[in-house]
């Protein structure tokens, strides 16, 4: 599956709330939401730009020397726990949901 990282930047790029249901990317006759193809665009640009910025691999991982070994200075929720939201217009703070052994980071005020 995709890296946590790029599920974090994916959602948060689409406006998407990490705990919106799954059902919702779905209409009535089983095609995609306008939020579905909202995801889908963002995850194809987030990991076109993991890979321009040197990725060799998708999935999360670190350093010898713990840190992210890529993609790292393009982080817009991932790891800014507390942080000032970068939407533009947005007085949102990047809030962390711990799950499983993962943390999911996004904005409670764009992301819906
Ligand atoms: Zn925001």
């Amino acid at each position: 599956g995709l890296g946590n990282i790029y599920v974090c930047e994916a959602l948060f790029r689409a406006g998407l709330n990490p705990s919106r249901p799954a059902g919702v990317l779905a209409n009535a006759r089983g095609g995609p939401t306008r939020a579905a193809v909202a995801l889908a665009k963002a995850i194809r640009e987030v990991l076109e730009e993991a890979i321009e910025a040197g990725g060799s691999t998708l999935r999360d991982h670190r350093q010898a020397d713990g840190g992210l070994g890529y993609f790292q200075h393009a982080f817009s929720v991932y790891d800014r726990e507390g942080a000032a939201c970068l939407r533009s217009r947005c007085a949102g703070t990047i809030a962390r949901v711990p799950h499983s052994g993962r943390s999911t980071f996004y904005c409670p005020v764009c992301q819906k």
